[in-house]
C-alpha cells in the first residue's frame, strides 16, 4: 500500500494490534493435524458456541470455509442456489465447480437479499432423471458486493420454512456476520440458527491477520476436517493464528459499531457534495458503494493520488470499506477527499 494513505480497499488490510500480537505470542501451540493445538481447539469451540452450533473448524480463509461447507451438502452434479453477486459464485475462482462438481443457479436482488419467492420458483429438491436437483442454498450476510447489506430476519425465517422437509440444506456465508449482529442488535446465534453450516471470517472487521471458522453438526465438521487436509489446509502450530482469532472475538466485535458510524459519515459527506452517488440511508454496515457510471477506474486513480485507496467493483461502482485501522478522522478526511473529486467531476 501507499504509505500514509487511508486504505479503504478492504477490511482485510488491517494489521494486528499490540494486544493481538501479545495474545499470539502467548498462545499455547501443538500440532493441529495430530489434534494437539489447544488454541485452535479453543477457537473452534468458542466460535461454535457463539454461533450455537455443535462444532467448528479453523480454516486459512473464508473461501476454504465456504468450499468445505457447501461441499458437505452438494454432491457432484447437484446444484447450489445463491444470489447472483454472492462471494461463493463470484469470488472463489470457481472452486465449488472446479473441485466439487457443484453447479449453480442464481437469483438476483438489487440489495443482494434472500428472495424466498424466487428461490421457491427455482428450487427442485428431487428433480428426477432429467433435471438438476437442488441440494443447498447459500446466503451471504452481510452481502459484500451488494454493499454490506443485512439479510432481513423474517425472510431468513421464511427461507427456513420453505426448505423444511425438502432435504435442501442452508449454508450461510457469514464472512461479516458479526457486522450484521452489531448493526441489528440480533445475537449472532440467532442469525446463524436457521443454517446447517456457517462460515465466519476473523480476518475482516475483526482484524485477525488470517483465518475463518466453519461451524455445523459435529459429524459434518469431522468430515470437513478430513477434506480440509485433502485441500492441503491441515495446520501444524495453528495456535499462533488461533490466538489472534480468540483475541479478535473477545475484543473486536463491539467496536464494529465504529466502522459502521465511519462508513455512514463517509457516505454523508459524499452525498452532500455529489447527490445521487450514494444514499447514506442504504449504508447499513462498513461498506459504502459509490455509483459513478463509467468512471470508477478514474475515480479510484484520482483518489489514490490524493491519498485514499479504494476499489473499483466494476466500471460503474467504487467500494469503500471501513475497518479497525480507519479512525473517525481518517473517515472524515477520506469522505472530504472523495467529495472534492466527485464534486469537481459533476
Ligand atoms: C472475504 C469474504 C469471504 C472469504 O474471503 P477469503 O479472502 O477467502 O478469506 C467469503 N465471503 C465473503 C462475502 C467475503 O466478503
Amino acid at each position: 500500500m501507499t504509505s500514509g494513505a487511508i486504505d479503504l480497499r478492504s477490511d482485510t488490510v488491517t494489521r494486528p494490534t499490540p494486544g493481538m500480537l501479545a495474545a499470539m505470542s502467548a498462545a499455547e501451540t501443538g500440532d493441529d493435524v495430530y489434534g494437539e493445538d489447544p488454541s485452535a481447539i479453543a477457537l473452534e469451540e468458542r466460535v461454535a458456541a457463539m454461533l450455537g452450533h455443535e462444532a467448528g473448524l479453523f480454516t486459512v480463509t473464508g473461501s476454504m470455509a465456504n468450499i468445505l461447507g457447501v461441499g458437505l451438502w452438494v454432491s457432484p452434479g447437484q446444484e447450489l442456489l445463491c444470489e447472483a453477486r454472492a462471494h461463493v459464485v463470484r469470488a472463489e475462482q470457481g472452486a465449488h465447480a472446479a473441485l466439487h462438481g457443484v453447479t449453480t443457479r442464481t437469483w438476483w436482488h438489487p440489495r443482494g437479499l434472500v428472495d424466498v419467492a424466487a428461490i421457491q420458483h427455482m428450487m427442485a429438491p428431487d428433480a428426477g432423471p432429467y433435471l438438476v436437483s437442488t441440494a443447498a442454498i447459500a446466503v451471504e450476510n452481510t452481502h459484500n458486493f451488494a454493499g454490506g447489506t443485512v439479510q432481513p430476519r423474517d425472510e431468513l425465517a421464511a427461507l427456513h420454512a420453505a426448505v423444511a422437509g425438502t432435504g435442501v440444506r442452508l449454508h450461510l456465508d457469514g464472512a461479516r456476520l458479526w457486522n450484521a449482529q452489531v448493526a441489528t442488535g440480533v445475537p449472532i446465534r440467532d442469525l446463524a440458527a436457521a443454517f446447517d453450516s456457517v462460515s465466519v471470517c476473523l480476518s475482516k472487521g475483526l482484524g485477525a491477520p488470517v483465518g475463518s471458522v466453519l461451524v455445523g453438526p459435529a459429524d459434518a465438521i469431522a468430515e470437513a476436517r478430513l477434506r480440509r487436509k485433502r485441500l492441503g489446509g491441515g495446520w501444524r502450530q495453528a495456535g499462533v493464528l488461533a490466538g489472534a482469532g480468540l483475541y479478535a472475538v473477545e475484543h473486536h466485535v463491539d467496536r464494529l459499531a465504529d466502522d459502521h458510524t465511519n462508513a455512514r459519515l463517509i457516505a454523508e459527506i459524499i452525498a452532500d457534495a455529489a447527490p445521487g452517488v450514494v444514499d447514506p440511508a442504504q449504508v447499513e454496515t462498513n461498506i459504502v458503494m459509490l455509483a459513478v457510471p463509467g468512471r470508477a477506474a478514474q475515480l479510484v486513480e484520482q483518489a489514490r493520488t490524493a491519498g485514499v485507496l479504494s476499489g473499483a467493483m466494476d466500471p460503474n461502482t467504487v467500494r469503500l470499506t471501513t475497518h479497525l485501522d480507519v479512525s473517525a478522522a481518517d473517515a472524515r478526511k477520506a469522505g472530504e477527499t472523495l467529495a472534492d473529486l466527485l464534486g469537481s467531476l459533476h
